[in-house]
């Protein structure tokens, strides 16, 4: 796998600035393809699915190409759903960030079209739209075509699925032949491969090459999770699977980052391995990784490359991978010479396709799993617990211990069965130091999961803000204020989330704390 930086593509400063400030390392493999072809002018056929990168592939060209001055549409991009093309121009404006006077505007069926009209009207260079609402707007003249230099058509296999071939056809007849016309397609059928001939000028097909490849001895599972919930998952996983040496994967180096901080704030050994670090400081952790001073490494694929550590008991994909083939190679970490390893994927939404992409190139069992409760980590230290005990009782003479226990028992008016669930309770609490915080059971406090919702005496009519109680809360606990979640402010008082695990941490710090001056009590919500 060769990789690629972006820094090497001739495009605007602006735009690398964007993509360094996404967090991206290097091209993602379709990325590396097409978007050399794509500047040079060539009309493309991309094969590539979601979660490839493929929006930055074309969203990239086209902002190299546009002329920030010209207020006019010079750029449309047809998508099959409102979703994704809400999507689409997500990514692309995240991509101009640094091009001030560039404007992208989505639209789609179902939105006031008087409301889309006054938006053209302000210099819209961008247009990323549905094709019937696109059509709509070509018919009424609301949008002008005369400067449109680039066409992306986006799933076109999806959008002749859902009969959008005829608006196609009649906006692509509306708009100058005089363009570069880029079409991407997850699949190449026959009625896609028609499309591509009555309207693209020789075309340079692009797909990523696949090799069939198998991966034996790895047990492979995904997990449906929220993106703010991966954290509290992986945490999850590696209470119960307990590995000595795991590799966990982000896409990008400011996902490293965010989640080493939030792994070494959970109490874990772990690690960032990112392109940006020096080889020196590299190698330091690599060397800590081997010799199992820490037990989690987190990388981004780039950075991973040169990993050789051959037992590594489990791989998560924390992020999904670009590619099926850096699927292939993450999770071969594991299990290596004949051991066996396990291999975590997480799943987020429309994400859930490309992992059916993943399954079908590697043939693969990677089967759906419940997301590990809370008692499910607790039964499983429990469990831990129990056999370490079976090997003291069978193998240590106990006696001194036993009278110690009796004395106790006989002096307290307590049974055996009490003590022994005392001693669980303090070696589940306090084993390791992030359950210390967690003895508390808040029960249902009407909080997201993973999540307790705390209750405030103070609210707007004290004069509060959000910002405040963030503000509060991280500077007393020292919790990261991207930590906090939802804050509810109503007149007199105020609800708050905080993620269980901290709950505790909160609400000991913010005993005797003032909020503007003023006193304040913290409790956990009672449900409503
Ligand atoms: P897409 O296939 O365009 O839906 O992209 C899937 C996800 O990958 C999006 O969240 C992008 O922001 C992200 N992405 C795109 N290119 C890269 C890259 N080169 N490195 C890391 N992440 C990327």
């Amino acid at each position: 796998m060769e990789t690629v930086k972006f820094t090497e593509l001739d495009i605007r400063p602006e735009i690398l600035k964007a993509v360094a400030n996404m967090g991206f390392e290097a091209m993602s493999p379709i990325q590396a393809k097409a978007i050399p072809v794509e500047l040079s002018g060539r009309d493309v056929i991309g094969q590539a699915q979601t979660g490839t990168g493929k929006t930055a592939a074309f969203g990239i060209p086209i902002l190299q190409k546009i002329d920030p001055k010209l207020k006019k549409p010079q750029a449309i991009v047809l998508c099959p759903t409102r979703e994704l093309a809400i999507q689409v121009a997500d990514e692309i404006r995240k991509l101009a960030k640094y091009m001030a006077s560039v404007k992208i505007l989505p639209i789609y069926g179902g939105q006031e079209i008087s409301k889309q009209i006054r938006s053209l009207k302000s210099g819209v260079q961008i247009i990323i739209g549905t094709p019937g609402r696109m059509m709509d707007h070509m018919r009424r003249k609301t949008v002008k075509f005369d400067n449109i230099h680039t066409v992306v058509l986006d799933e076109a296999d999806e959008m002749l699925d859902m009969g959008f071939r005829e608006d196609i056809e009649t906006i692509l007849n509306g708009v100058p032949e005089e363009r570069q016309t880029m079409l991407f397609s997850a699949t190449m059928p026959k009625p896609i491969m028609e499309l591509a001939k009555a309207y693209q000028t020789e075309p340079e097909t692009i797909k990523v090459i696949r090799k069939e490849l198998t991966v034996p001895n790895i047990t492979q599972y995904y997990y449906e999770v929220r993106p703010k919930n991966k954290s509290e998952v992986l945490s999850r996983l590696l209470d119960i699977y307990d590995p000595k040496l795991s590799v966990v994967f982000c896409n990008t180096k400011k996902g490293v980052d965010e989640l080493v901080a939030d792994l070494k704030g959970r109490g874990y050994f772990a690690e960032g391995l990112h392109g940006d670090m020096k080889q020196t400081m590299r190698d330091r952790v690599m060397h800590r990784f081997r010799s199992g001073k820490t037990d989690i490494l987190v990388a981004t694929d780039v950075a991973a490359r040169g990993i050789d550590v051959d037992d590594v008991d489990a791989v998560f994909n924390y992020d999904l991978p670009q590619d099926e083939e850096y699927y292939v190679h993450r999770i071969g970490r594991t299990g290596r010479a004949g051991r066996t390893g396990m291999a975590f994927s997480f799943v987020v939404g429309r994400e859930v396709y490309k992992l059916k992409d993943i399954r079908r190139y590697c043939k693969a069992k990677i089967k759906a799993q419940p997301i590990p409760s809370i008692n499910d980590v607790t039964e499983t230290r429990v469990e831990k617990i129990f056999d370490r005990i079976d090997n003291y009782i069978e193998d240590q003479n106990l006696n001194k211990y036993i009278s110690m226990v009796e004395d106790f028992v006989n002096e307290k008016d307590y049974t055996a069965m009490d003590v022994a669930a005392a001693f669980l309770a303090e070696i589940l609490g306090t084993a390791d130091g992030r359950d210390a915080g967690n003895k508390e059971d808040f029960g249902d406090t009407g909080a997201e999961e993973g999540m307790v919702r705390l209750f405030i005496n103070i609210g707007k009519k004290q004069g509060i803000r959000p910002g405040n109680i963030l503000g509060a809360i991280a500077g007393e606990s020292g919790i990261s204020g991207n930590l906090v979640g939802t804050i509810d402010m109503y007149d007199k008082y105020t609800f708050v989330e905080v993620p269980r695990e901290v709950a505790s941490d909160v609400l000991e710090a913010m005993k005797n704390v003032k909020i503007k001056g003023k006193s304040v009590n913290v409790e956990p919500a009672n449900r409503k």
